[in-house]
């Protein structure tokens, strides 16, 4: 008898599947639940191949438990009861975790019901070196929450966990840690009032009525200032993004100078949590990495700053730039990565609690549905409550203004909208949108925070990959071509995105503009410029520079939160590397010698800026009343998509706007209602001022160009 699939699904019930029972004698069974203890069963049921056993006392789940017949031993595995309504009954834990910092005392608490001991380990060393002994303090367990408080001032010192878990010891660094030594191999014990630039305290974030206003700009702190002709001092730290006016040798502005000019409302910020030191030692931050491998989610990454040795530095300097960005208008979004976490088993969460905040396989294994070594499990409740509480401490501590959530899809739509509700408690300004993509992951379709769900998830984003691949073509085929490069009938779909893709008739995505994040390109596959290369090899450089405005354009005109990965603006290229995620700084910068080739672009991604955030009719917030005041003009061209905004959508300045997407190579000629109308963005320029006045029926569009018309006749 072959024995496969053996679960605890309840403290006193046993389940396993075998592929032939015929013969199956209960008395050849054996449950073990730790060394030398034979669990007494009770009772048991055949149904098919699936045994139940019923047993007298609870598993004690601080043991790891086997199954065996004849000579067939099998781990039973605990995923199911960690799941149980009856497991959190007992061990869901609302109270706060981590270290409670004062002058008198510090307590420290630590959640891991399987362990068999836990001590607390203090040192004044930030990493293992120096044979430094610890100073060992013994914690003390009620319901699996580990606790001590030492009467001291521990202020300045590093610790970790000593965690004894199924007959292993462990030492790990506190998932909650607020402050890391070098590397984020220990926690320090800070004061983070002294973490506060000078007047952090009375720090506000730029006001924003709806999402809908928001102009979202990803960058990362090391890309956005490395170039050797930035003209940033600190190149690649935090605070080389809080430096003002930067110039290149060229007199181009950079950096912040350049995000500022570009007139965005929101700067995305890729990982910035600490990440893993295998990506990047922050002794040595030679090699590149984008960050998505979490080591320690609630304290800086040490290498963007400019000493990780001194933990509070790092703190600091981060508060300081979110501050700097603050003042010069610009919210601050982060980029947060929960799906999966750094090292496959050895990682703190799974020394601390092994088998608990992953999702696992039937036999045992990691599920990889993020492709990456392990996904978490949001629909438990010590996860979930962990996410909640690390967004919650960076919303207050770091005043962050959004979270864009990596592979959402990936989390249980639950956890999604306790987030939103927990943010909306801070405020509700704070933006909340990720990747809703189905991935392979453990959890049923219906509880997936993905696209399809997104009814389900009122005022959450999500990428919206509909206009992205309308636009420039498919991102798994380079080849692929799309609206703005000449494939065909994408009319309708054009007019879909232009409505933030919102469900009219059955047919779309989201229910609320809010929720499309409109985008053509992301740090991930190949830049706009490099794909519209790719799959266009017959077209010369002005055509693909058209392509490049008209796909970003339509971005930035349609309904919905538009969204620009940096550098897009000056033809960002990275040589046609799709996946740049640790190619060198040579790839992966801003450089800043493109942008003085390309400032006929930047100045019409700047146009369009303006345009949009002069004219509340683009960013239409409410769904009925986005239908009534939009309108498409029928009997255009192929390849033209044509509307008005209409009746001073939105309390415009103006009554009604029309927009023209032209994808085809040649001029065409639009009927419109007849009227005194003012083009003020054309295939060259754009912005809100007048190029020219035309009074007819008739309005024009060159080849490959979007057009924008107002009148208030
Ligand atoms: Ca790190």
């Amino acid at each position: 008898m072959k024995l496969y699939d053996a679960c605890v699904t309840e403290f006193k019930k046993v389940i396993f599947h075998a592929d032939d029972l015929s013969c199956f004698d209960i008395k050849k069974l054996i449950l073990m639940n730790g060394e030398g203890n034979i669990a007494n069963i009770k009772s048991y049921t055949i149904c098919n191949n699936k045994v139940e056993l019923e047993l007298k006392d609870n598993i004690n789940i601080k043991n790891e438990c086997y199954i065996s017949y004849e000579n067939i031993t099998k781990k039973v595995i605990y995923t199911d009861i960690f799941n149980s309504k009856e497991f959190n009954k007992i061990y869901y834990h609302d109270g706060p975790l981590g270290i409670l910092y004062s002058k008198e005392y510090t307590i420290f608490k630590l959640w891991s019901p399987a362990a068999s001991s836990v001590k607390l380990l203090l040192y004044m060393s930030s990493e293992p070196y120096e044979n430094e002994k610890s100073i060992k303090h013994e914690m003390k367990e009620i319901d699996g929450v580990w606790y001590v408080l030492i009467r001291q001032n521990l202020k300045n010192m590093y610790y970790t966990f000593e965690v004894e878990v199924y007959n292993r010891i462990n030492e790990a660094v506190d998932p909650y840690a607020k402050a890391l030594g070098i590397n984020g191999h220990r926690g320090y014990i800070t004061d983070l009032l002294e973490t506060n630039p000078r007047g952090f305290k009375n720090d506000n974030s730029p006001v924003i009525n709806n999402f809908t206003d928001a102009i979202l700009y990803e960058t990362s702190i090391r890309d956005i200032s490395i170039h050797p002709d930035s003209g940033v001092v600190n190149k690649g730290k935090f605070i080389g993004l809080c430096e003002e006016n930067t110039f290149s040798s060229k007199g181009i502005s950079t950096a912040l100078n350049h995000i500022k000019e570009l007139g965005v409302t929101h700067v995305q910020i890729m990982p910035f949590f600490d990440f893993s030191f295998h990506s990047v030692d922050e002794k040595n931050p030679q090699n590149y990495n984008w960050g998505y491998d979490p080591q320690n989610y609630n304290a800086p990454e040490g290498s963007y700053s400019t000493n990780p040795y001194e933990p509070n530095c790092r703190i600091y300097e981060l508060k300081e730039l979110i501050q700097t960005l603050h003042k010069n208008g610009l919210c601050v979004n982060m980029d947060v990565v929960y799906n999966h976490y750094a090292g496959e088993e050895n990682n703190n969460f799974e020394k601390i609690f092994p088998g608990y905040y992953f999702r696992f396989n039937n036999d045992g294994s990691f599920v990889k549905g993020t492709g990456c070594e392990n996904d978490t499990a949001s629909e438990r409740l010590m996860f979930r409550k962990f996410m909640i509480d690390s967004m919650i401490y960076w919303a207050t501590e770091y005043h962050i203004d959004g979270f864009r959530v990596d592979l959402m899809g990936i989390h249980d739509v639950e956890t999604m909208n306790l987030i939103r509700e927990s943010l909306n408690n801070i405020s509700s300004k704070i933006m909340l949108y990720g990747e809703g993509w189905n991935l392979g992951t453990k959890l049923p379709e219906e509880d997936k925070a993905i696209i399809s769900n997104a009814y389900k998830m009122p005022h959450i984003g999500h990428f919206n990959d509909m206009i992205r691949d309308t636009l420039k073509g498919s991102v798994f085929n380079a080849w692929d071509t799309g609206f703005v490069s000449g494939k065909q009938y994408l009319e309708q779909q054009i007019k879909k995105c232009v409505t933030a893709s919102i469900n009219f008739n059955n047919y779309g995505l989201f229910q609320t503009p809010d929720q499309s994040i409109n985008y053509v390109s992301a740090h991930d596959n190949n830049t706009l410029w490099d794909k519209l290369e790719i799959s266009n090899g017959g077209s010369g450089f002005e055509e693909l520079k058209k392509m490049h405005k008209l796909a970003n354009s339509i971005v930035l005109t349609s309904q919905g939160i538009p969204f620009l990965c940096s550098g897009e603006e000056f033809c960002r290229t990275k040589n046609k590397i799709e996946n740049s995620y640790k190619s060198p700084d040579y790839i992966n910068r801003l450089d800043w010698e493109r942008k003085a080739h390309f400032l006929d672009t930047f100045a019409y991604y700047k146009g369009l800026i303006k345009l949009r955030k002069e004219h509340p009719a683009f960013r239409m917030n409410d769904t009925e009343y986005l239908a009534s005041h939009i309108e498409f003009i029928c009997n255009t061209p192929r390849n033209v998509v044509a509307y008005i905004l209409k009746d001073y959508a939105n309390g415009d300045s103006w009554k009604d706007i029309i927009v023209i997407y032209n994808a085809n190579t040649y001029p065409v000629k639009i009927h419109v209602p007849f009227g005194t109308w003012k083009q003020v963005t054309d295939v060259y320029v754009s912005g809100t001022e007048i190029i020219r006045t035309v009074t007819d029926f008739h309005l024009e569009a060159s080849g490959i160009s979007t057009c924008v018309y107002y009148k208030n006749n």
